[in-house]
């Protein structure tokens, strides 16, 4: 199959929609049985057969598929695993988890431009035009945003300058070639994005002045409202977020409207379950998120438990388009704390500490036990004058009351301590947390 860029298609209507989804489910589920002995193996062992699927509503009995079946399928059968198909694929990309190795993934010819594509209507929903100069700074590397962001402005008629992340270009060369050369829109992760921006006025420049840079998009870790504030006020731009992964490709952008992420539903069926049992969640509730990539040929992945936690949003975006949106990742399945009882994760604490300039950027969760009593600290770095600290601090522990349910305690420590102490300590298992119950 082929994806178009085409406005019409992002305005189909449900029936429309949902007849398309049916179809192309049939035929990948088919193809899967075929030509990929990993689903053939495993649908076998788990008791589903091809002839199952009628229509998209008959998605729920194909058996999950965990990253946990995917490492099993490359340890049994390396160096690629059994989930790549026959197909005559032509480069691998891989992602790189924080479970260990990485995870090969192949693209015949056809995945490799369909991905295109739809980050070709990514960015158009974004606003990008032929004229537009598009420097990515992402990196080209085995992860695939840097080259599919590419391909996919190339095929909008962009003019791109691919210069990389600034392992390979510097950040100050990206500044520089970013105003000599009247870079329009910049592609990169938003923290970077925000770096560029110190750097450009180390360098003596005004970001919102110097450059003509009026759209930016991120992708590859998540855009915290915060962020997203500040990259527009500070580079006078309007920043998108992006969610996709390189098992997935481009699933999901936010459209003009800034209000969520459109799901590319002609090429993708995405499910958010209950992580805990797998079924299916109501809309608006909170859930794990299960993947179908319907146009995958090599290395499709078919209710794929990708391990983020979102939910959908109900009724129809403002812009038009037909295409369900979701919420931005609030965090991984992994990335969960209970705390007292109550779930949480990391990013859930940004809001709070961002509300005051007085804080630094990082923050550090530790988690420790009293005989049976837990205890949770939040440790923040702490830049205003000395004789407010307390009471900021206190402040601070009120607003994680209000949003969070629990009581914690908080430290403020001197700038640029946390970083050390992320990278040094060793019991972080997770970005940000020091589990010292166990
Ligand atoms: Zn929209």
């Amino acid at each position: 199959m082929v994806i178009r860029i085409d406005p019409k298609l992002e305005r189909l209507s449900r029936d429309e929609l949902t007849k398309i989804q049916g179809d192309r489910l049939r035929v990948l589920v088919n193809r899967a049985w075929k030509h990929i002995p990993f689903y053939r193996r495993i649908w076998k062992e788990r008791g589903f057969s091809p002839e199952e699927i009628r229509t998209v509503e008959d998605i729920v009995k194909i058996p999950f598929v965990t990253k946990r079946d995917i490492l099993e399928s490359i340890e049994r059968f390396p160096p690629f695993g059994d989930y790549q198909g026959d197909f005559p694929s032509i480069r691998i990309q891989a992602s790189t988890g924080s479970t260990g190795k990485p995870k090969p993934i192949f693209h015949t010819r056809n995945d490799w431009e369909n991905i295109a594509s739809l980050w070709a209507r990514r960015l158009y929903a974004q606003g990008m035009r032929p004229n537009d100069i598009v420097q990515i700074a992402f990196a080209y590397t085995l992860f695939i945003v840097g080259f599919t962001s590419t391909e996919g402005a190339m095929k909008l008629g962009a003019l791109v300058i691919p210069t990389g992340s600034g392992a390979v270009t510097s950040s100050e060369r990206q500044i520089q070639i970013a105003h000599d050369w009247g870079t329009t829109v910049m592609g990169c992760t938003g923290s970077y994005m925000l770096h560029l921006a110190e750097v450009a006025k180390k360098m003596g420049f005004d970001p919102r002045r110097d450059f003509k840079i009026r759209i930016s998009f991120h992708t590859a870790e998540p855009l915290t409202p915060q962020m997203r504030k500040d990259i527009e006020e500070i580079w006078g731009c309007k920043a998108y977020n992006n969610y996709g992964s390189v098992e997935t490709g481009a699933p999901t952008y936010e459209c003009e409207e800034q209000d969520g992420l459109h799901i590319s539903e002609d090429a993708y069926i995405f499910e958010i379950v209950d992580p805990e049992t797998g079924k299916p969640l109501p809309e608006g509730k909170e859930g794990e998120l299960v993947v179908t990539t319907l146009f995958k040929e090599a290395a499709p992945f078919i209710r794929y438990r990708i391990g983020d936690i979102t939910s959908f949003i109900p009724g129809q975006c403002a812009c038009g388009r037909t295409y369900r949106r979701m919420n931005a990742i609030r965090g991984r399945v992994d990335d969960m704390i209970k705390v007292k009882g109550v779930a949480i994760y990391p990013t859930d604490l940004e809001p709070s500490i961002a509300k005051y300039e007085v804080f630094g950027r990082e923050y550090l969760i530790t988690l420790w036990k009293e005989g049976h009593r837990e205890f949770i600290k939040v440790s923040v770095e702490y830049v205003g004058p000395e004789q407010e600290r307390d009471e900021y601090r206190k402040r601070l522990a009120l607003d994680l009351r209000a949003t969070l349910g629990l009581h914690c305690e908080v430290e403020t420590l001197p700038s640029d301590t946390i970083k050390t102490i992320l990278k040094t300590e060793q019991r972080i298992k997770y970005k940000r947390i020091l589990d010292l119950r166990k």
